[in-house]
């Protein structure tokens, strides 16, 4: 009888009580809360679409590029230009394999993506959160590693070696996926002359990713590291592979400045000039910036869709610790709910914790770092005390960060 009652009153999934949530379905010896139920429909619908298949590419729903955004919308705050522009060309690459055999005259180009704006904005997660959506294999390298053939670090190919990983070997399915490449900016030549010194750490890599960028058979190693005569390669066609580029382009706001105060001299310039917004000059990247910061006009080309992401303010800031679906604050109250704890926050605590990101100049990626020091004492404690519900308060949140140290807050 006791076991049937404890069954009625909180979820067999979550653990949390009928007080907590909206409803509680109960059969003979379980219950499930509305909001598992919603996460069991999710799972279920993910598996049926296949493990790797891009949304629904072969029974031909693929999501339009209104939805695309609004699923991006769910996890990712603002940056409604970069969203758009994603939506669209992820959209169109899938389209373009949907026409694949369709052997008329209009061949699609590929539409891989350039994404600029500061560290902590957003590029990896849209990435991520777009590869979640379509289902397809995805993976992130850093360009800082990549080198040369030859040089040390790694060869370009190890790219394709984590898509593969990412896949589980499944070539077909890894040469439909998404790579992200973080740190483009790294590999821009020093300067906008090409040298005639070999320039080891830029221009040889941008050459080398060309290959990938453009479309065309890849030896892979299978297990990454170098490769060696004995090693049996993996052939992958990177035609299909959308790539994803990001990077800071410190500095990039110089040349897009020097290139609209060349521009607007002459006939209607002043009208120009008064439209320019020199807090945000990232609004008017164009190709030719990106050559100005020393990317090769070959790797440019092959990146025809270029956007930018704009620096979180504070508004923005406090959206993301509460509004995404998967917000770093949710995340703390499921963890506690599944102690059967409710965790609540004061309102005080989050304008607290954007005004210490600010201060110590941390950014988005702050946030996270200031919820653990706020939070790690009590989930080290509470799980082990008698004790139901805790509100976490702004004198709290304060008396955890003042004991840590500013160096430990900078980022
Ligand atoms: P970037 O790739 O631009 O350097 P990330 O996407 O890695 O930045 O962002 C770091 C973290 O900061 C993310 O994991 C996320 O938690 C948070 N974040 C950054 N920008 C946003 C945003 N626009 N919306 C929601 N969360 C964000």
């Amino acid at each position: 009888m006791g076991k049937m009652k404890h069954v009625e009153e909180s979820c067999s999934f979550c653990g949390r009580s009928r007080l907590e949530i909206d409803f509680l379905l109960t059969g003979s010896e379980v219950a499930i809360c509305n909001e598992c139920i919603e996460q069991a429909y999710e799972i279920v619908q993910e598996n049926r679409q296949g493990h790797f298949a891009p949304g629904n590419l072969e029974r031909g729903e693929l999501r339009k590029p209104v939805d695309i955004k609004k699923f991006l919308d769910q996890y990712v705050i603002g940056q409604d230009e970069a969203k758009k522009f994603l939506a669209v060309a992820v959209y169109n690459h899938y389209k373009r394999l949907e026409r694949k055999g369709n052997h008329d005259d209009v061949e699609i180009e590929k539409s891989n993506i350039i994404m600029v704006g500061r560290t902590g904005t957003g590029k990896t997660l849209l990435a991520r959160t777009i590869a979640k959506m379509l289902h397809v294999p995805f993976t992130i390298v850093d360009a800082t590693v990549l080198t040369e053939a030859g040089y040390v670090g790694e060869d370009i190919e190890s790219i394709l070696t984590r898509l593969l990983q990412a896949a589980d070997y499944d070539v077909a399915a890894a040469e439909k996926g998404i790579v992200f490449i973080d740190e483009l900016d790294k590999i821009a030549r020093k300067g906008d002359n090409p040298s005639i010194t070999r320039d080891v750490s830029g221009e040889g890599v941008q050459q080398g990713l060309l290959k990938l960028l453009e479309g065309s058979i890849v030896n892979v190693p299978p297990q990454g590291g170098r490769k060696h005569p004995e090693q049996k390669m993996i052939p992958v066609n990177t035609k299909d592979i959308l790539f994803i580029c990001g990077g800071a382009f410190d500095g990039i706001e110089r040349k897009i400045a020097q290139r609209l105060n060349t521009r607007v001299v002459g006939f209607n310039a002043g009208k120009a000039v008064e439209k320019i917004d020199r807090d945000n000059l990232l609004q008017y990247i164009a190709p030719q910036d990106l050559k100005a910061f020393g990317l090769i006009p070959e790797i440019i080309g092959r990146l025809p869709v270029l956007t930018y992401l704009e620096p979180l303010d504070r508004k923005a800031l406090r959206a993301i610790l509460t509004e995404p679906k998967n917000a770093i604050t949710r995340q703390y109250i499921k963890l506690f709910a599944m102690d059967n704890i409710q965790l609540t926050f004061d309102e005080e605590v989050f304008e607290y914790i954007v005004d210490k990101a600010i201060e110590f100049k941390l950014g988005a990626r702050g946030l996270r770092s200031i919820c653990e020091l706020v939070m790690t004492d009590l989930m080290f404690e509470i799980p082990s005390q008698a004790c139901h519900a805790v509100t976490i308060t702004k004198e709290y949140a304060a008396s955890k960060l003042e004991k840590t140290p500013a160096h430990k807050l900078r980022a």
